[in-house]
């Protein structure tokens, strides 16, 4: 099955992709953490996403649509894979579409002010990637990351001014892709607000009502 996860930055579709991998057994693909690999690797490509998510921009479809479409066609991904970040265009959904069958796209909606105050709170693990939240998700240790031990960090683009930009950016160019699924009547939409465990479980209910 391809899940795709829509949503604002911040909106938790990275920690709802994390729970929803063990129940349908395919792996997680976050662009997102493909570029800041990139990023800490120093790649070309690396080098040349970090100028435009320094800026709460996204990176042009020409350098992430040929890697994510790599990564869906290898052997991990024979059982399908749920999509973390991608499509973010429209164009990026036609790429996809192009190459394989998108079973359904999974919004969570979370209203802007409230992802404002969620991301001043993030802290991400620059080894491993997971993300935590001094308040509604604290790691058993303050500021060591539960999986690997790694000191956390907060993420540069995770600054208030930069989350206002990657806000208008989503609502100017990836919220067209919710319409783009939903004319192919494969669009659901669900509630973000409240804790991690209520919205693992409407993501699970929309899971199984779809299936
Ligand atoms: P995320 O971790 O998903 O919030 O992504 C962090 C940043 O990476 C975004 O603000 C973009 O700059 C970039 N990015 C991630 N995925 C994409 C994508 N599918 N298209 C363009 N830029 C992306």
């Amino acid at each position: 099955m391809i899940l795709v996860l829509l949503g604002a930055p911040g909106a938790g579709k990275g920690t709802l992709a994390e729970y929803l991998k063990d129940v349908l057994k395919v792996p997680v693909i976050s662009t997102g953490n493909l570029l800041r690999d990139a990023i800490a690797q120093g790649t070309e490509l690396g080098t040349a996403a970090k100028q435009y998510m320094d800026k709460g921009q996204l990176v042009p479809d020409e350098l992430i649509v040929g890697i994510t479409l790599q990564k869906l066609s290898s052997d991990d991904c024979s059982s399908g894979a749920i999509l973390d970040g991608f499509p973010r265009t429209v164009a990026q959904a036609e790429a996809l579409d192009a190459h394989l069958k998108v079973d359904m796209a999974l919004s969570i909606e979370v209203p802007d002010e409230q992802i404002v105050s969620r991301m001043a709170g993030r802290r991400t693990c620059p080894k491993c990637q997971s993300t935590y939240h001094v308040v509604n998700n604290p790691p058993k240790q303050e500021g060591v990351c539960d999986n690997c031990g790694t000191e956390l960090e907060t993420r540069r683009d995770d600054a208030t001014e930069v989350v206002r930009k990657r806000l208008s950016v989503y609502h100017s160019q990836t919220e067209p892709v919710k319409q783009y699924y939903a004319q192919q009547g494969k669009l659901v939409s669900m509630d973000g607000v409240g804790s991690v465990a209520e919205t693992e479980h409407r993501g699970l209910q929309a899971l199984e009502a779809w299936l």
